[in-house]
């Protein structure tokens, strides 16, 4: 097969496999509302379960392909929405202690300003940074593309001094990239616009597909969070899980050690989301 071929096939399976979690992740729309971070209740249901089976096989394709770097058959990427906050410092310390890299995809919020040093710690745990959004608002960064864009801007200048932000090539759309809270600023077509801008530029957007709903009113116990995720998680193989760094979710720092402990006695070997989803 010539490279240029095999390049190619490499990228379109890549492709499929993101659009395989955003697919996936319609199933998490059952979900209990969520009242803050990205929002289970914005999140469009189901879409059509037809195009699921093409993702799969492309998955599995590339996974056989000889040059690739084959990945396990079971894995986990285990990745903290909305931090760094006053929760990160017990996030890090239970993963680190686990030997078990992460992803975060990050805010910077202005509120949130005094924790971002602790990101050039992340990344030198071995911790992946990636981003989510400057300031989170809805209204604000889905009124267009150019102010979606302006807020990614925002957000590389003020993690800028803690990690190499112009590096960085995975997001994570606050709400999700099938959410439709984005319809009412910016209309029903933006999302889809969106995706399209981030491909262009060679990056990826990633969802989820196991969500330990943690950010759900009531503050859920410990407890009760790893049991979201051993129930979501199912017969899934290849897992992502949303979880939440965040000021009011510190009981999800508290069932990380479980939660670890679970996917390692089930098998899974613990990836960032560049090592599942690597860019070509
Ligand atoms: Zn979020």
């Amino acid at each position: 097969m010539k490279l240029a071929e095999y390049l190619a096939r490499r990228r379109r399976a890549r492709v499929a496999a993101v659009m395989l979690f955003a697919l996936i992740m319609g199933f998490v729309s059952a979900a209990p509302p969520v009242v803050t971070g990205c929002q289970a209740q914005d999140l469009t249901p189901a879409p059509d379960t037809s195009m699921l089976s093409p993702a799969v096989s492309a998955l599995a394709q590339e996974q056989q392909e000889p040059a690739a770097q084959p990945l396990p058959e079971k894995w986990v990427c285990l990745t903290f929405d909305d931090g760094p906050s006053k929760t990160t410092p017990d996030v890090l310390s239970a993963l680190n202690a686990a030997g078990v890299h992460a992803t975060f995809f990050v805010v910077a919020t202005g509120y949130n300003e005094k924790y971002l040093p602790l990101l050039t710690e992340a990344v030198s745990a071995g911790h992946q940074i990636a981003l989510h959004s400057a300031s989170h608002e809805y209204s604000d960064i889905y009124r267009s593309s150019d102010a979606y864009w302006e807020d990614i801007a925002l957000l590389k200048e003020r993690i800028a001094p803690y990690v190499d932000a112009e590096s960085i090539r995975y997001l994570r759309f606050p709400g999700g990239s099938t959410n439709t809270v984005s319809r009412r600023y910016g209309g029903k077509g933006l999302m889809k616009q969106l995706k399209a801008e981030v491909e262009q530029k060679g990056w990826h957007w990633v969802d989820w597909n196991v969500c330990a709903e943690d950010a759900v009113g009531g503050h859920p116990s410990a407890d009760t969070i790893y049991r979201n995720v051993v129930r979501e998680t199912g017969q899934q193989t290849n897992c992502i899980v949303l979880m939440h760094d965040s000021a009011t979710t510190r009981t999800t720092a508290e069932a990380l050690p479980d939660i670890i402990r679970w996917y390692a006695d089930n098998g899974y070997t613990f990836l960032t989301v560049a090592e599942a989803l690597p860019i070509g």
